[in-house]
């Protein structure tokens, strides 16, 4: 069980979808803060504007949402967040008393529109969160919160919510830890929080993601809950329901903050990242040989070709060498990655002389 007390958590649908279905969710954070005093919803989120990839989906409820956000605030006593993709949504929050805004990760990733943001901000007080953009861009990130704070006196964090890579599996975003620990190490004056939701895409991976930025010794977490999210009319397969959210907070470890634990742990989640994209990438190599193969076997050619081979071993051991990494080591991995490449190739062309 969470025994930190300043830990900030965020919480609500990904979507203020209706009136009732807010008063629903924020219902159940009233009793689950009575029943979890040292772990508390401290801030109701719901996203009023949609942004969507495709047209024709849906793209949120706008200004009659705000109403009913400020409606929750006052009546439930919740701060309330949403996500601001322009100047007039600014406004707009400014004008309904919104407590906190963020902007999303699509935005982050325009300097020209967060600079319009941030003069429509200018001078106020409201705590602004920047989430991460979508690439994986530290100079993008800082660069969002540096445009905020020129111009915003009131408090600005970060939001981790992943990245946005052509394949990472089994994420919906890849977190890439080594991001966010930068910016936490390039900025230790400012809260970072993480959005296992957005990282996870499906519910069943959130619990670890959390876990971990906890580890990390992240300031708090955005999660998305949502009464029904089988239904939900964005976002339904990584919304929480009641359950599973008392769940994930009830099973969260805290372990010893500072000391030799907290950096081995980050140390060991980039390299785990790093694995998962060496993976990958192999993946997508082996592919690529399996289609060399065919083309070899169309064409009736050799499937070991001396001369192409070292080709690549010449071009491969000079970056080694650029690196700094042992030579002996780097001939070992490209001898047993071509060894499986031969195997995959033959295997090809015996299928195929069979068929
Ligand atoms: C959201 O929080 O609902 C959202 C759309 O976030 P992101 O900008 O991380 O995609
Ligand atoms: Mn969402």
């Amino acid at each position: 069980m969470v025994e930190n007390r300043k830990t900030t958590l965020i919480a609500g649908p990904c979507s203020a979808e209706s009136e009732k279905q807010l008063h629903q969710v924020a219902a159940f954070f009233q009793k689950f803060n009575q029943k979890h005093p040292t772990f508390q919803v401290d801030v109701f989120r719901s996203g009023v504007w949609k942004p969507r990839s495709r047209p024709g989906t849906f793209e949120g409820k706008g200004e009659d949402a705000l109403k009913w956000m400020a409606d929750i605030q006052k009546k439930y006593g919740f701060k309330t967040a949403t996500e601001i993709a322009s100047p007039k949504h600014a406004e707009l929050c400014l004008k309904y008393g919104i407590s906190q805004v963020w902007i999303g990760a699509r935005t982050t990733t325009s300097p020209f529109l967060i600079q319009e943001i941030a003069e429509a901000l200018k001078g106020c007080n409201i705590p602004t969160w920047v989430k991460n953009p979508i690439s994986p861009d530290l100079a993008l990130w800082q660069g969002g919160i540096e445009r905020i704070e020129a111009l915003c006196p009131g408090p600005v964090g970060a939001i981790h919510r992943g990245f946005s890579l052509y394949d990472c599996h089994p994420y919906r975003n890849a977190p890439l830890w080594e991001l966010p620990i930068g910016l936490k190490r390039s900025r230790p004056d400012i809260p970072i929080i993480c959005d296992p939701s957005h990282i996870a895409g499906k519910r069943s991976l959130i619990p670890a993601l959390t876990q971990k930025a906890l580890d990390l010794e992240m300031d708090g977490f955005m999660v998305e809950v949502h009464g029904n999210p089988t239904e939900a009319l964005s976002d339904a397969a990584q919304q929480l329901d009641f359950q599973d959210f008392t769940q994930l907070i009830e099973n969260l470890v805290v372990k010893k903050k500072g000391g030799n634990s907290i950096r081995m742990a980050q140390i060991r989640y980039m390299l785990d990242d790093i694995d998962d994209e060496i993976l990958q990438l192999l993946g997508r190599r082996m592919q690529l040989v399996k289609d060399l193969g065919q083309i070899k076997k169309e064409e009736n050619l050799s499937v070991l070709q001396m001369e192409r081979w070292n080709q690549v071993v010449d071009r491969c051991r000079n970056i080694a060498q650029s690196k700094g990494l042992e030579l002996s080591f780097v001939q070992d991995l490209l001898n047993c990655l071509h060894t499986e490449a031969i195997r995959l190739q033959q295997e090809i062309i015996d299928k195929e002389d069979q068929a």
